[in-house]
């Protein structure tokens, strides 16, 4: 069979930590996964429970998920573009967060490079650097993957190039990745049905081997488009083929994918509720045959409940 390296986002909460995210993994048939250790929209955090990492590392091995296929990611929020007090928090921030990584016992942290803002591109790319600088000691075994941006606002990190400079202006760069995300870089302008061109071109800038990370999402908007909206799998411009295409891709075998797609809406008496369609992509992955209903047979499963 072949070695297919497939997961989502799954929740961190703080009932459960690991062991919940472990346990909604493997009902998803993923053998891979991502969490952020708390909400992904601010920085509050507890500390990591001993108890539930351990329970969580022994319902993985007896799953098969080897944990350099989990991967943690920091907040939206934090951005080492910025200047000011915001940006001392970020790095304080970020030098927790990866402790609590090294505690969870995981080794890949995906992060946003940051938004300018009101700064220029080349001072907000000069902050990137001098704040990994002062977070990546050589110390720790944790790597900063940082993800490719799809250009929305001011995002930095949209080219290839822009996360190459990055990464030459950190001292220790051997701890310095990248995380592909397949939504940003169509949106950002690569064009993702001729993605050995792609990949010829991150291996040309940035080199294949510090692609750690994918994050496979379809898009709701045209190439090149700066948006950022993530669509279901096959359910936007990328496509089925395409994205399957990615995921398959014979250089690409040893590196995670992780589905980011977004939650189905179901109308209930009245109610709306979101629901996880990992499962049912990741089955329609496996097979590599695409279902034409995937977003009814998702709320037709989950209306049982
Ligand atoms: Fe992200
Ligand atoms: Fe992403
Ligand atoms: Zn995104």
């Amino acid at each position: 069979m072949e070695k297919l390296i497939i997961g989502s986002h799954v929740s961190f909460k703080k009932q459960d930590q690991l062991l919940g995210s472990v346990i909604e993994a493997i009902s998803y048939g993923s053998n891979a996964f991502m969490i952020y250790t708390g909400a992904p929209q601010n920085t509050a955090r507890s500390p990591i429970d001993k108890d539930y990492t351990l329970k969580g590392y022994k319902l993985m091995e007896e799953h098969n998920i080897d944990i350099n296929n989990v991967v943690v990611h920091a907040p939206y929020i934090v951005n080492l573009a910025g200047s000011g007090a915001n940006y001392n928090f970020a790095i304080m921030f970020l030098k927790e967060e990866i402790k609590r990584v090294e505690e969870l016992g995981i080794t890949k942290l995906v992060l946003h490079p940051g938004s300018h803002v009101k700064l220029t591109r080349e001072e907000g790319i000069n902050n990137i650097i001098n704040a990994l600088n002062i977070i990546v000691d050589g110390n720790s075994k944790v790597d900063i993957l940082l993800e490719t941006m799809a250009g929305k606002g001011t995002e930095i990190g949209i080219t290839f190039e822009e996360i190459k400079t990055i990464i030459d202006g950190v001292k220790y760069n051997e701890h310095i990745k990248v995380c592909l995300d397949t939504c940003h870089i169509n949106d950002a302008g690569y064009l993702i049905s001729d993605f050995d061109n792609v990949l010829k071109e991150f291996d040309k800038v940035i080199g294949l081997p510090k692609l750690a990370c994918i994050h496979i999402n379809d898009s709701i908007n045209e190439i090149g488009a700066k948006k950022d909206r993530h669509a279901n799998f096959g359910k936007g411009t990328l496509g089925f083929d395409n994205l399957i295409n990615v995921i398959y891709h014979k250089h690409l075998k040893d590196v995670p994918k992780i589905l980011e797609t977004p939650y189905v809406t179901v109308n209930d008496e009245s109610k709306e509720r979101l629901y996880p369609p990992y499962k049912f992509e990741i089955e329609m992955i496996k097979n590599r045959v695409e279902n034409p209903n995937l977003i009814e047979d998702i709320r037709a499963y989950y209306k049982k409940f």
